[in-house]
């Protein structure tokens, strides 16, 4: 059985009406940067997470960046966060001029480690970003105290994390900021780029409203030097009525990786992703860690089945980050797991045959790579 990693037209097709009938709405009104759809999501997002204030920008990395400038984050500045993320999150911190500092990642929940942040603090600390990834979010107390101790701001990376909870809590209303990727392929995704900050402080909502806008307080009053940071007028409107199948399908991934845990679960190779007892999590990305993980990716694919990696590299050891002179072995378990974690299929739509075709090929592959490794051992 052929099962694709994500399956985009299968998403769309039973809401296609409503979305061209949205996108007509915006071309009649000729309301395409910014303006009132992108208002009218603005409104239903902050509904949806329980906060004051949504500012809608042009896609998740904007959402990190502006987040940090409007901390005043700068150069000569640090920023910690963790090497098991996409690339962006370090970006955004690197666009401000400042540097990213790394905490190692718990080995359970791939989030950051909470016991090893406070060493990571030192007097050029301006802010600390927890990555909710796979759609689980990190666990925020325990970062949120030692934030406080030292007056640091967290701002949450909740790219991945759409309708995840944290103790009854919204991923994104935990920190001051909550930053967030509508990309096409996330839990909410635009059909195109768009993202989004979150937050209930009012004077940052509106300092990040003047950054993506050129600065502008008023029409052609520039407070500031920005950057065109808007949300499209058409992404808004079609997030609005996306929106309102986020819990549905949200469910559907939690029912789809409950089915994948029970299946694999008996399998000790196979190591299936843990939900810590406070989270909701959401499943963007239903990874499992694997020995021979390459090989078992190959093997799979020659059977029908798309696998991903979420992320071959940690962010460290990237080339561009050659400078920070982080090497390896300095963040072993973000190290080890960038070696293990094989993401298998996931989104709402899967079947439950598809399922069980993902966890049967991949017990197979790996139970007919079994002796092999036996032998190695003797
Ligand atoms: C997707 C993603 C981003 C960036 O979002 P874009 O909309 O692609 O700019 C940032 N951080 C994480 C963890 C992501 O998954």
């Amino acid at each position: 059985m052929k099962v694709p990693f994500l399956d985009l037209q299968a998403h769309h097709q039973p809401i296609r009406e409503q979305i061209d009938a949205a996108i007509g709405d915006v071309i009649d009104k000729s309301a395409f940067a910014g303006g009132p759809f992108v208002a009218a999501f603005e409104s239903d997002f902050a509904r949806y997470c329980g906060c004051k204030h949504v500012v809608g920008l042009g896609n998740g990395t904007d959402a990190l960046w502006l987040s940090l400038l409007a901390l005043q984050v700068g150069p000569g500045d640090e920023v910690i966060t963790v090497p098991s993320t996409f690339m962006a999150t370090a970006e955004a911190i690197s666009y401000c001029g400042a540097r990213p500092r790394f905490v190692d990642i718990d080995e359970q929940t791939y989030t950051m480690d909470p016991a090893l942040l406070e060493r990571a603090i030192n007097p050029r600390t301006k802010a600390i970003i927890p990555v909710h990834l796979f759609g689980q979010c990190a666990d925020m107390d325990p970062i949120l105290d030692i934030a406080s101790k030292h007056g640091l701001p967290v701002v949450e990376d909740a790219c991945q994390a759409h309708g995840a909870q944290y103790k009854g809590r919204k991923a994104g209303t935990v920190g001051v900021l909550g930053c967030f990727s509508f990309y096409p392929g996330k839990n909410l995704g635009a059909l195109g780029e768009a993202g989004g900050v979150t937050t209930d402080d009012k004077e940052l909502a509106a300092r990040i409203q003047v950054f993506r806008d050129h600065g502008q307080h008023r029409k052609y009053h520039h407070s500031l030097v920005g950057w065109n940071a808007r949300m499209d007028g058409i992404q808004g409107a079609v997030l609005s009525i996306k929106l309102k199948h986020l819990d549905v399908n949200n469910l559907r991934r939690q029912a789809h990786a409950l089915l994948y845990d029970q299946l694999l679960g008996d399998m000790e190779e196979i190591i299936t992703p843990f939900e810590a007892p406070h989270n909701r999590h959401v499943y963007h990305v239903y990874s499992v860690r694997v020995q021979e993980r390459n090989q078992i990716l190959q093997a799979l694919a020659d059977r029908g089945i798309s696998c991903a990696i979420h992320y071959p590299i940690p962010v460290h050891l990237q080339e561009a980050y050659r400078f920070l002179g982080c090497d390896e072995g300095s963040f072993p378990i973000a190290e080890r797991c960038a070696q293990e974690f094989l993401s298998l299929p996931m989104f709402p739509e899967l079947t439950n045959e598809q399922i069980y075709a993902v966890a049967a090929e991949l017990k197979s592959c790996i139970s007919g790579r079994k002796p092999q490794s036996n032998c190695l051992k003797q």
